[in-house]
């Protein structure tokens, strides 16, 4: 890891990282290049979109990655991949991956998994020019894979918001403007209010237990984000390792640049200003018996986090 630093954006998808993920990608020595857990699929199966429009094999910067990490992505069997993500990156796996020490056998399935993720990261690095990479994979299953590789060399930023509107957000139909013929979701996944419960529970309370093993963590409540944006940035950034000026101004108005995010929400392909602004449709548009199902299941977690 002497050639690149690691940021791992945490949290449960649909809880404002995008956004926070996007401005990182702005600061000096930065590349943010979106879910990586997802380009195993959506790139080299399924050749979706990259944040800059090209589809992912016309991407001149993901061939250059490609050729740096793995001599050409054709070198790279995604099928063969895919079976490796599906035997040790899953929610079911995460109580085994928390433990101190892996059985030999869990250990060298991590050992292997993660290696394609640290020469991608590397790579990255090299052909950006920028030495830290931010993943904005999220799944606290990678995170926990990535843990035994790195440490305390990675750092986590846990990106953490009201239970009721991340379930509400998973409930809506999404249309997935990165979607080709043969990608299996047309549309982003959809959650119940239960599974998306469940699921916040697990996200959130990961990134915490990481922290408690020794990886840099900082949590960062979405709603404190939107309240005071160039504040909490600054203080992101200042835990990401920037000193000096930030890209968004005392009024949260932000200049985005398009970028190269692999996958992830809709939001990375727009460039251009940016006001942010906190995203409260959830208080008129999640049926009130649902928000108290999600508030009744996600107790105690949430009170941890202040909600
Ligand atoms: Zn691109």
């Amino acid at each position: 890891m002497e050639d690149f630093r690691l940021v791992f954006v945490g949290g449960m998808g649909r809880s404002g990282s995008t956004l926070i993920e996007r401005l990182l990608g702005e600061l000096p020595g930065m590349c943010a290049v979106g879910e990586l857990v997802h380009l195993w699929r959506r790139g080299l199966v399924d050749d979706e979109s990259c944040g800059c429009g090209a589809a992912f094999s016309g991407c001149a910067f993901w061939k250059d990655v490609g050729v740096e990490a793995f001599g050409g992505w054709d070198r790279l069997d995604p099928h063969e991949i895919l079976d490796l993500k599906a035997s040790v990156d899953r929610t079911r796996f995460i109580p085994n991956l928390l433990a101190r020490e892996l059985p030999d056998e869990l250990a060298s399935r991590v050992e292997r998994y993660t290696e394609l993720y640290d020469r991608l990261y590397a790579a990255i690095a090299r052909v950006s020019g920028q030495p830290t990479v931010v993943d904005a994979s999220k799944h606290a299953s990678l995170a926990a894979c990535l843990r035994h590789r790195y440490g305390d060399r990675m750092r986590i930023l846990h990106v953490v918001r009201d239970p009721r509107a991340v379930a509400h957000s998973w409930s809506r139909r999404v249309p997935r403007p990165d979607a080709t013929g043969t990608s299996p979701e047309q549309e982003m996944a959809r959650y119940s209010p239960a599974r998306a419960s469940v699921q916040w529970t697990a996200e959130n309370v990961v990134p915490a237990l990481l922290a408690r093993r020794g990886v840099p963590t900082m949590r960062v409540r979405y709603e404190d984000f939107v309240a005071e944006p160039l504040r909490m940035f600054q203080e992101i950034a200042g835990f990401v390792g920037h000193r000096g000026e930030v890209p968004i101004g005392a009024d949260g108005t932000a200049h985005l640049w398009s970028g190269h995010a692999v996958s992830g929400n809709p939001m990375r392909f727009s460039s251009g200003p940016v006001t942010v602004r906190e995203d409260t449709a959830w208080r008129e548009g999640f049926a009130y018996r649902h928000q108290l199902l999600v508030s009744a299941l996600t107790v105690p977690t949430r009170w941890r986090f202040g909600y």
